[in-house]
């Protein structure tokens, strides 16, 4: 069995439109919760996905060809970010330099996933698990 939360409503594809790397799925309430100015974002396509390459400014686009930036979020997006200050894990605030220090950190995401104490839904940007972003060593 695996340590992630993740499901697999989570598994369809999709390629940005911009560096052309798949992304995976997301939900708009995921967006929702990280867009600045939620109240005023309208959906406009029927399904999302987020670009998860370092160097690509976008994060989430729509089958529409709509496109959401890395600027217009409120949260700033580990994988997209050099700063050891950003998260790994979103549910429990874990960052990069927190990681480095003590390794154990990943035991206690992986504790808290599994007793589905996690948010990654909502609380991660990619709307999947931490977990895929605590490296394994
Ligand atoms: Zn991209």
């Amino acid at each position: 069995m695996s340590d992630c939360c993740c499901n697999d409503a989570h598994q369809k594809k999709h390629t940005c439109p911009v560096c052309r790397n798949e992304g995976s799925e997301v939900s708009a309430r995921t967006i929702t919760h990280h867009i600045k100015d939620a109240w005023a974002w309208q959906a406009s396509a029927h399904r999302y996905f987020f670009c998860d390459d370092p160097t690509c400014e976008i994060v989430y686009f729509g089958d529409d060809g709509s496109t959401i930036l890395k600027s217009q979020l409120r949260t700033c997006i580990g994988v997209k970010e050099l700063s050891d200050n950003t998260p790994l894990c979103y549910c429990f605030g874990v960052t990069k330099a927190d990681f480095r220090a003590n390794p154990a950190t990943r035991d206690f995401v992986i504790a808290q996933t599994k007793t589905g104490l996690c948010s990654c839904e909502t609380s991660n940007p990619s709307g999947r698990c931490c977990l895929k972003d605590v490296p394994k060593s």
